[in-house]
């Protein structure tokens, strides 16, 4: 009860504020946000600001920021050390254990990282809207919806930003590896990486599902007015990869892949946000379900 009377007064997503997100994100100023370039700075600080407004307390190692270097390993530059940030935010609601919602706000830069599909990638702007300002944007958005929906959830929220995913999930190993709090206090990992080309035929995809015999209760009865789907694996894709290795469920969103992905046209004038702010109203009634059940067990898939 307590929880439908919160989700009427929460902030609840909206289209509006994530094309905002995605346009200022991934706009042609933000130089694609490359690992150890001033805008990937920038957008590490957008995010920080974003958390702050909404009341996240901060739960890095300098404040918000968790500072690490990151390793250039798929091309050979003279640069290959780079400054990276994790960005957390921490809802706290007095609960034993944590939920972890996470997306990377890295990108390819100006193509010069070695991972981009296009024909002549060096000097253009990779924008990365749909990878993965989308989920950025979504991870903004959740943030806003439980921080202001006036409701104490019987379990933490932990809100992160990952840098340096696109150099091999970084950010989300050096968070495993140097945790800000224990991390047998994590119930389970949600990742959002592309969830802004919502293709209907296709639907959207949850993978994780078989990362936890909890999950089919968590999924009994939802609907939805877009097209989903659920995928036992946990194991691939993104940062959900890195928290499968260290037995914590995951759930893993995704619109699918594209023309645009890893290329400079992945743009912000191509992301469906209608779509996206239903894919994450998806994701809120997950994740109401998941925090009436007990802390979850990992289940390995084979
Ligand atoms: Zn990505």
């Amino acid at each position: 009860m307590l929880l439908l009377v919160g989700a009427s007064f929460g902030q609840t997503p909206s289209a509006d504020r994530i094309n905002r997100h995605i346009n200022w994100l991934a706009s042609d100023k933000m130089q694609g946000r490359g690992t150890g370039s001033p805008e990937n700075a920038k957008a590490a600080a957008y995010i920080v600001r974003q958390f702050r407004k909404v009341g996240l307390k901060p739960l890095g190692t300098d404040g918000f920021y968790q500072p690490f270097t990151a390793k250039v390993r798929r091309v050979v530059v003279t640069d290959s050390l780079r400054k990276a940030n994790n960005v957390i935010g921490f809802l706290n609601n007095d609960a034993p254990y944590t939920i972890v919602i996470g997306a990377h706000y890295d990108h390819l830069g100006m193509g010069k990282q070695g991972s981009s599909l296009a024909e002549k990638p060096e000097g253009q702007i990779h924008n990365g809207a749909d990878d993965n300002a989308s989920g950025v944007a979504g991870l903004l958005e959740l943030a806003r919806y439980y921080a202001t929906n006036d409701v104490k959830e019987p379990y933490n929220l932990l809100f992160m930003a990952f840098g340096a995913e696109e150099l091999g999930l970084q950010g989300s190993r050096y968070f495993l590896n140097q945790p800000t709090l224990p991390l047998t206090n994590l119930n389970f990992m949600i990742c959002m990486d592309m969830i802004g080309r919502y293709n209907p035929e296709r639907g959207v995809g949850i993978g994780g599902y078989g990362t936890s015999e909890t999950w089919p209760q968590v999924f009994k009865g939802v609907e939805s007015p877009i097209k989903f789907f659920t995928d036992r694996a946990g194991n691939g894709g993104s940062d959900n990869a890195a928290f499968y290795a260290r037995q914590i469920p995951v759930l893993f969103f995704h619109t699918g892949g594209h023309p645009d992905y890893h290329k400079p046209t992945d743009d912000p004038d191509k992301i469906d946000a209608q779509a996206e702010e239903q894919i994450l109203k998806l994701c809120i009634r997950l994740l109401d379900n998941a925090m009436q059940q007990p802390k979850m067990t990992f289940t390995a898939v084979k």
